[in-house]
């Protein structure tokens, strides 16, 4: 399958990303929201990072003019019955998701895939909105887009080895490594970034150690780039909760059983980087 046209649902933070790379790679995009505001902000934020790559002599504008041009913005929900490829990024909610893959069927025509960008909801539950449970996929990006390597492909119960091996091509054509998860709570991604930093709320939450030495150990012993704690910040302490609660529901195993600390900390509303205060102050 010749792939041309990428149709991104949602211009936030995950899909102008994924609209900028999608660009940057030389597909036709279409970006998508629900609010002409949602869409130019979307854009806003794409030019502001071509524009640093310019700045920087990382790229020409000649360059940047051309990704833009190939960036179509867009409220127009059926725009996407030109895509061969759509990639949702809208909020992660699971009722919302469905609707959307289930309009998505209908809109667009048969060969075209539809992927998700959901950080953790079954893609399996998803394909079931659909009539085409095969061409339904995972297509995990981390944050922010741009700048991160990785791609987590997820295989849903029925998603086809033939769509598997478009979307790994795919995410190769963005400039981007891929992963193979089977459609079990927490892919690979998450489950293992979720185990670290629960560990290492437990480990300040007993008085192990301190926050400033647990950070050093992720750091300097285990070469992250970032110690637990900033990580913490910066994903959100209340998606880390929901994330936890829903591999500890899911899997039944105390691993996952949320550090009081962590809920302690979302009922103050200290919940990283968006609010102001976290573990850090911003
Ligand atoms: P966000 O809130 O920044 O953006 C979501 C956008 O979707 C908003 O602009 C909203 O107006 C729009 N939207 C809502 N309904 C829509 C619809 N029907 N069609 C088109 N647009 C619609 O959220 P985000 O952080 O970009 O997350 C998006 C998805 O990516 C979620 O599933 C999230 O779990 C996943 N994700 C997020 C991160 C992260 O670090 N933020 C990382 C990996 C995956």
């Amino acid at each position: 399958m010749t792939i041309r046209t990428i149709f991104v649902a949602g211009a936030g933070q995950m899909g102008s990303g994924i609209a900028q790379v999608s660009a940057q790679a030389g597909y036709r995009t279409i970006l998508r929201d629900i609010d002409e505001k949602f869409v130019e902000k979307g854009i806003a934020l794409i030019k502001k990072n071509l524009q640093r790559k310019v700045d920087n002599n990382k790229m020409s504008s000649e360059e940047m003019n051309n990704i833009l041009s190939n960036l179509i913005p867009t409220t127009d929900l059926e725009l996407a019955a030109e895509a061969d490829v759509v990639i949702e990024a809208i909020p992660e909610n699971e009722e919302l998701k469905k609707e959307f893959m289930g309009k998505m069927d209908q809109i667009t025509p048969a060969h075209t895939i539809l992927a998700s960008n959901t950080s953790a909801l079954p893609i399996t539950v998803l394909a079931s909105a659909t009539k085409r449970v095969d061409k339904v996929i995972g297509m995990h990006f981390m944050n922010p887009v741009p700048v991160m390597k990785l791609v987590e492909i997820v295989q849903g119960n029925q998603t086809s080895e033939e769509t598997v091996n478009i979307i790994r091509q795919l995410a190769k054509d963005l400039n981007k490594e891929s992963v193979l998860a089977k459609d079990f709570p927490g892919f690979l991604s998450t489950r293992l970034g979720m185990a670290m930093a629960n560990e290492a709320l437990y480990a300040l939450y007993e008085g192990r150690g301190t926050k400033e030495d647990i950070e050093k150990c992720a750091k300097l012993g285990l070469n992250h780039p970032m110690g637990p704690f900033e990580w913490m910040d910066f994903v959100g302490l209340d998606s880390m909760l929901s994330i936890l609660t829903n591999l500890w529901e899911s899997y039944g195993d105390n691993r996952y059983f949320p550090c009081p600390l962590l809920k302690q900390m979302v009922q103050a509303g200290r919940l990283g980087r968006k609010s102001g205060k976290g573990f850090y102050e911003y």
